[in-house]
């Protein structure tokens, strides 16, 4: 009884011990099909080459049949002429078949038919006695040296794709960070980000607009449309753009038109909950009569307008500015310089080329 038991968990330790290598080559051969995200997975994992010590009995299994002969660890290594040891990254020891296995040739052999390769790749080797001749001659033969060379080729594309998708990624960040724009992923989209704003302005149940306009890199007039509300829950300011429009004409009643129609397509009720609108001071939007905040009001009387303090900030620093002589001279000379320098793409890429000498 006690020899069952004690071969009973002898047996255990065994299962045991194959379980703990994952990258057992016996596991592998048996697949019939490949696919890319398999053999990525077999080369994440490596050749298993397990030391003398990680097996159950501290040593390789001797072979009764064949004159006691085993694998030995050694055999994981090539020996140079400088006797340098080289590992054979393709030599895979199957701890459950006690055979081995070439990985390069198993994952990317092409003429896999042949006794000789099938050895290697599906049926393992375990010639003992001629072990040591055996790997010299696998690894000299032109199905293996062209496996090895597949799988080289294969890292290589493979890190040229990373990097091509590195490079990628960067030039999307920079043409964000250029353009003041957010990351977002997949499901951002508009749709989604408008119902979450229109959802909290309806929440916070008043809201004030911010519009103004004015030309993109284009040449075209752009109008952008700001909702500013407070949140129930913390009293914290909220801005977000709702909607950027393309307008060739910006009379106070083409603007009120645009508005009235970004409201109903936000579904905000402005007549209702609009309480302030802030614009430039041009006679489009603060007029008293055919201005943008005149249509407004005639609907919504409780919509204060304010002439926007950024755009009055930046009247009174122009002012202030322009009665120095000198800075007056100063930004008159750098207007110049500009219009002088971007009007001409020969003059642009000059400019640029010594900037970045310059820099550099
Ligand atoms: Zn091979």
């Amino acid at each position: 009884m006690d020899t069952v038991d004690a071969k009973m968990e002898t047996v255990d330790t065994e299962i045991e011990t194959f379980d703990m290598f994952r990258n057992d080559p016996a596991h592998f051969v048996k697949l019939k099909h490949l696919t890319p995200e398999t053999r990525n997975l077999i080369l994440e994992l490596g050749p298993c080459q397990p030391l003398s010590s990680d097996l159950p009995g501290k040593s390789f299994p001797k072979d009764v049949t064949k004159e006691n002969r085993s694998f030995k660890e050694i055999y994981y290594y090539r020996i140079l002429p400088d006797k340098t040891k080289c590992l054979r990254d393709w030599l895979s020891y199957s701890p459950s078949t006690n055979k081995i296995y070439c990985m390069h040739c198993f994952l990317f052999g092409t003429n896999l038919h042949r006794n000789l390769e099938k050895s290697w790749t599906k049926n393992g080797f375990d010639s003992w006695k001629n072990l040591s001749s055996g790997i010299e001659y696998h690894e000299l033969t032109n199905d293996h040296v062209n496996a090895t060379l597949n799988l080289e080729y294969q890292r290589k594309i493979e890190i040229a794709m990373n990097r091509q998708v590195v490079n990628e990624i960067i030039d999307i960040v920079l043409y964000l960070a250029r353009h003041n724009l957010a990351f977002r992923g997949h499901r951002d989209n508009w749709s989604d980000i408008s119902a979450q704003i229109q959802q909290a302005v309806v929440q916070s149940n008043m809201f004030s607009i911010s519009i103004d306009s004015t030309f993109d890199a284009s040449r075209r007039e752009q109008v952008s449309f700001v909702v500013r509300f407070v949140d129930d829950k913390f009293g914290l300011v909220h801005e977000k753009v709702i909607a950027i429009k393309e307008s060739p004409v910006t009379t106070g009643k083409d603007l009120y038109s645009l508005f009235v129609a970004i409201m109903e397509k936000e579904k905000l009720n402005w007549k209702d909950c609009l309480i302030g609108q802030s614009y430039d001071g041009a006679s489009n939007m603060r007029g008293n009569y055919k201005g943008l905040q005149a249509h407004i009001k005639r609907e919504c009387p409780q919509a204060l307008y304010v002439w926007c303090h950024a755009h009055r900030l930046a009247l009174v620093v122009k002012q202030a500015v322009s009665c120095d002589s000198n800075s007056r001279y100063l930004f008159g000379n750098l207007e110049s310089l500009y219009v002088l320098l971007w009007c001409s793409k020969k003059r642009a890429a000059t400019f640029r080329e010594t900037q970045k000498k310059t820099l550099t």
